[in-house]
């Protein structure tokens, strides 16, 4: 399985589970749904925690700007009571985006340093760690409409295409 990566491959990251990423004090914090999780949430009963902008849906966020499933512990309740969560929160610091097709994985380092994610710099080098990213995108159907290319192949050959 192949992808194109936009990252530093070696650079460490372990989660530190400190909660930064699930948005506590970020007034733009949005976590994008899948069409299936929107489904999933809602089979859970938590539709109403669900909100539309144009045709993507987000979590809704508390009071302080947190994610709404963001518990007083730092914990996702999600997490916690049904040992699911979004494929969004699964990948990061991992992004993705898809181009002519194809998928691009990436990892936004402004965005990472202004939630102050404090993970990097242990654990496994980001490299090792892509089949996380693509077991998540696998879950909510993502790479079944997508290509993934292999990184051997010229990027400006196949995003022109
Ligand atoms: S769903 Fe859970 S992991 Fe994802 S942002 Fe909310 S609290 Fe964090
Ligand atoms: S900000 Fe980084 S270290 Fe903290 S919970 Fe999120 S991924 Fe883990």
């Amino acid at each position: 399985m192949y992808f194109i990566p936009r990252f530093d491959p070696r650079l460490k990251f372990e989660c530190a589970k400190c909660g930064n990423c699930c948005g506590r004090g970020l007034n733009e914090w949005l976590l994008e749904l899948y069409p299936v999780e929107v489904k999933i949430l809602s089979e859970m009963g938590y539709s109403d925690l669900i909100v539309k902008y144009g045709e993507h849906y987000f979590l809704s966020r508390s009071k302080d700007g947190s994610c709404i499933f963001l518990d007083k512990d730092n914990l996702c309740i999600l997490r916690k009571e049904y040992e699911w969560y979004p494929a969004n929160c699964r990948i990061f610091p991992f992004s993705t985006t898809i181009i002519n097709n194809v998928l691009v994985i990436y990892v936004n380092m402004d965005y990472v340093r202004k939630v102050r994610c404090k993970g990097f710099g242990r654990g496994a080098p980001l490299g090792a760690q892509v089949d996380n990213v693509l077991d998540a995108l696998r879950d909510v159907g993502v790479l079944r409409d997508y290509f993934v290319v292999s990184p051997s192949s010229s990027e400006g050959d196949i995003l022109s295409r």
